[in-house]
């Protein structure tokens, strides 16, 4: 039915008609969506009969009303209104009081003795008609960048202005018959042409005006974000007007079945007594609440539709009632009240906030008016965010201008003080300061100033760049690309696009999901995700419906518990080298550096062996907390010469401690430099120059799995070998670890070790070699991350500079760095699986990437028979829902 109908009309229809429902509903009828796609096929012309079908149903109405269309003494007047598929801003606003004229007028004015009235609805008319009809669906461009609407606006705000008047209300009729003429002359001065006195002009410019708006270029690019196919075209509702501004029995209103800021199971709305169509939501008036549970602080003291009408408000509530058992989802209404008379003038899904989602989805499950998987398809992945982080309360925002925008790289809300380096971070926030680290760009050496500060705001780089997968894998609000701020570092201040200047130890505050910027203190509104119960009920539905394991990306036993409390079922990538920054790093970046800067063999198994105590325990720490959870270590990745320091008095310290002159350790420093080190001696090219240095993290592997087996605890590691391409270097890091398992298991008193040896899939070749690294691989991981980078020859830290454009131009659809690219990258995915499980059957088979934490991207897994994905931590919830969606998906087809 929608289809045809639209949503609009359809449940129109629905409620005027089913015999569950039957509500008032003002009568009228639906030009089907058939109609629309007619009209674009035929040169913008109606299907024959098309007129003599609309004469019918009015004179349908005519009949039911006992009014006329046009006519002088008992006219009829009507709304005529748009309404697609899915709702589409972008389309035709709705025009009312259609067949109202200088004539048709007098009639309204004798039966309702209601002058005031009827000339409010008149100067109604001719606003949305030339607003709406005349000017946007005709396609012209406002003169001196004021539309009609707003030039008409500052008419009405002068006159009131003039006469002291606070509310549209307190217009008398003398001013509301001026302002009728003066808009006619507005109309013909601004627009060239008349306002259409003919009824029936009004009414087929109406409908020709929504035929028009589908193809205006607001609706046209909704349609290509959401990917709402053009053929659908829109239906247009006509429909017999009811009038909330007849006087102080009269009003009009919009409710929500259950509440859609938090899903309380409570009826929730507002209304405006004497007011017409949009009047609620374009605040004018203060709205009162129609209960006293939906009251505010601005409301708290007007009388609520309870109180006022108490009649029309139980009336309401059966309304509620049937239609949330009709619907079984929860419902937003629009409502008129004529001369205390209820009507219901719309019906359709309510949006709502991620916690009003998983409350209102797990309440109908267990009212039995859903089942457990509609439930779970009722909730976004993404909405869980708001649940599992802090977020500045949306009241304040609707109420904010922002400063700045960038990309949206850490989700949930911050506030602090600026500071600018990470050096101050760190020292602010151990004097208890609650800080916002601000800075072009953040490296490694960041990482300390970083996770002191509440929030990481970026001037450059993109989604993908340092700063962004640190915020994200901590699940700390970050913003980067922030091009509309300036930093000074001599002055210490930032000066945003606009002028404003914000200095040092200033207030800012951030909403990392959006990518806004706000001056000043925001309210944040906290989630404590262990106290809700809807939440917990939705995870046990999704945990029995999924087929796809979730794994964390996470290197600390902090990290780790906090992924396991979300419910992460093993590491799916734990890299060593993290042991190198942030807290308690000190010791081991200096030995590790040392051995980075050793000039000989033995110098450097001499520093290695004085590293892998340090290695050994932070495993060990990691797998007492997985407590027999699988986990991926993968061995050392970056380049050496980014643990160099860059920083002098650092370089001076190491070098006094080597006991090397500083000139001495500039030389060895710069040998390790590299032109391209992102493709340059890393990952498993270090172990196989280095032999030694793969040995000791071998080792440490093994012993600390081997005291858990001996302590009577669990451990099973996957030794991961990075940045591989050919099964030789798998073959030649195999070796090692057969001689070291060896040697552990005899140190150990042991036969065998639990472990498995497997390698990342992040170069295309690997991938195309599958069949033969399957030889000897027992599993793989593709790091979708770099297979991207690779793949598309996109360098993922400087795709900031060109990735807008792609998406302007439509070269790409979406970001490849944040949602896999199905056709390109997920092919090579595809084909490496299908190779290695050739040779392998029970090649285990996961993602590592930042894809694992992206809906879209999980369910491609799913479908591609992969066996787990890896997240972040805070993306744990969201990969499970999106895992479940996607054998929703699988068993609707
Ligand atoms: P939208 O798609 O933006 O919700 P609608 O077609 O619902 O647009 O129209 C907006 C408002 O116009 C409605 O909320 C209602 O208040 C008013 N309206 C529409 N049709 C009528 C009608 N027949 N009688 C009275 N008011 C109407
Ligand atoms: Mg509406
Ligand atoms: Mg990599």
């Amino acid at each position: 039915m929608k289809n045809l109908l639209g949503g609009k009309g359809a449940n129109l229809a629905e409620m005027a008609g089913h015999e569950d429902l039957k509500f008032p509903v003002p009568p009228g009828f639906t030009i089907t969506t058939v109609v629309c796609t007619y009209f674009y096929e035929n040169e913008n012309s109606y299907p024959k009969g098309l007129t003599e079908d609309i004469k019918k149903a009015i004179t349908q109405i005519e009949k039911l009303t006992g009014k006329k269309f046009g006519d002088r003494k008992n006219p009829l007047l009507v709304s005529i209104r748009s309404g697609a598929r899915k709702s589409m801003p972008g389309m035709m606003d709705t025009v009312l009081n259609v067949g109202l004229n200088d004539q048709t007028i007098e009639g309204i004015i004798n039966q309702t003795k209601n002058p005031r009235f009827a000339y409010d609805s008149y100067r109604r008319l001719i606003m949305m008609y030339a607003d709406v009809v005349m000017e946007k669906a005709a396609g012209l461009e406002p003169t001196e960048g004021k539309g009609i609407r707003k030039i008409m606006d500052e008419h009405l705000g002068e006159i009131k202005k003039a006469k002291g008047y606070k509310a549209d209300t307190d217009l008398t009729t003398d001013d509301l018959i001026a302002i009728v003429k003066d808009f006619k002359k507005i109309v013909q001065e601004k627009l060239g042409k008349s306002f259409p006195e003919d009824p029936k002009d009004q009414l087929y410019g109406g409908i020709g005006a929504v035929f028009s708006s589908w193809n205006g270029k607001r609706a046209v690019d909704y349609r290509r974000i959401e990917k709402i196919p053009d053929e659908w075209g829109t239906a247009v509702n006509v429909q017999a007007m009811v009038f909330g501004n007849m006087g102080e029995d009269s009003a009009t209103g919009v409710a929500f079945t259950r509440n859609p800021g938090n899903g309380e199971n409570k009826f929730y709305g507002e209304y405006l007594i004497n007011a017409q169509g949009e009047d609620v939501v374009a605040g004018i008036r203060t709205p009162a609440p129609i209960n006293s549970y939906s009251k505010n602080d601005q409301s708290k003291n007007l009388p609520t539709l309870a109180e006022l009408m108490p009649e029309i408000y139980l009336q309401l509530e059966e309304v509620r009632e049937k239609l949330e058992h009709h619907y079984k989802d929860m419902q937003d209404i629009e409502f008129t009240i004529e001369k205390g008379k209820l009507y219901i003038l719309q019906c359709r899904t309510g949006k709502r906030n991620g916690t009003a989602a998983v409350k209102i989805a797990m309440d109908m499950f267990k009212e039995n008016l859903i089942d457990a998987r509609t439930a779970i398809s009722r909730v976004q992945p993404q909405q869980l965010i708001e649940l599992l982080l802090p977020m500045i309360s949306p009241k304040a925002e609707s109420t904010t201008k922002p400063i700045a925008k960038g990309l949206p790289a850490g989700p949930g809300g911050a506030r602090g003080r600026v500071v600018f380096s990470s050096e101050d971070a760190v020292k602010w926030a151990e004097k208890g300061e609650k800080v916002i680290l601000v800075r072009e760009e953040t490296s490694p050496e960041d990482v300390d100033g970083m996770h002191k500060s509440q929030a990481i705001l970026t001037s450059k780089g993109g989604m993908t760049s340092h700063a962004a997968l640190v915020a994200r894998g901590w699940g700390k609000c970050c913003i980067v690309g922030c091009g509309d701020i300036e930093i000074s570092h001599e002055t210490k201040s930032l000066t945003t696009k606009d002028g404003t200047v914000i200095r040092e130890g200033d207030t800012i505050s951030l909403n990392g999901t959006k990518g806004v910027v706000y001056l000043g203190d925001m309210p944040l509104s906290e989630a404590i995700i262990s106290e809700n119960e809807s939440y917990k009920s939705l995870m046990e539905l999704v945990d029995m419906t999924r087929k796809l394991r979730i794994r964390t990306n996470a290197d600390t036993p902090h990290d780790t518990r906090k992924a396991i409390s979300f419910g992460a079922e093993g590491i799916g990538l734990f890299r060593i080298e993290h042991m190198f920054y942030g807290e308690g790093s000190d010791r081991p970046l200096f030995l590790l550096r040392k051995m980075i800067v050793s000039r000989t063999e033995q110098e450097r198994r001499t520093a290695l062996d004085e590293l892998f105590p340090y290695v050994k325990k932070d495993i060990k720490e990691t797998l007492e907390v997985l407590n027999g959870l699988p986990i991926t270590i993968r061995l050392m990745d970056p380049p050496l010469h980014e643990f160099i320091p860059k920083n002098e008095d650092r370089l001076i310290q190491l070098s006094r401690e080597l006991g090397i002159s500083l000139s001495d350790l500039r030389k060895r420093a710069d040998s390790l430099k590299e032109n391209n080190p992102m493709i340059g001696h890393r990952g498993v090219r270090l172990g196989i120059t280095y032999e030694e240095i793969s040995e000791m993290q071998i080792r440490a592997i093994f012993e600390a799995t081997a005291e858990m087996i001996t302590e009577g605890k669990d451990a099973s590691p996957e030794i991961m070998i990075p940045v591989t391409c050919t099964v030789n270097e798998l073959n030649h890091q195999k070796i090692i670890v057969e001689k070291i398992h060896n040697e552990v298991c005899k140190k150990f008193g042991l036969t065998r070790i639990p472990h498995s040896f497997g390698t990342m899939i992040e170069i295309p070749r690997a991938a195309l070699t599958a069949g033969k690294m399957a030889d000897t691989a027992e599993f793989f991981s593709f790091g979708t991350n770099d297979l991207t980078q690779m793949g598309f020859g996109f360098s993922r830290d400087d795709i900031g500079s060109f990735l807008p454009d792609y998406m302007d131009k439509k070269i790409l659809s979406a970001d490849p760095f944040q949602t896999i690219d199905q056709e390109g990258i997920g092919e090579l995915i595809k084909f490496g699986m299908e190779r290695g499980r050739e040779k392998r059957p029970d090649l285990k088979i996961g993602i590592c990437g930042e894809h694992g934490g992206d809906p879209e991207s999980v369910k491609f897994c799913h479908r591609i028979g992969m066996d787990y994905v890896s997240c972040s931590p805070f993306r744990v919830p969201i990969a499970k829902l999106a895992a479940a969606h996607a054998v929703l998906e699988e068993d609707a087809k």
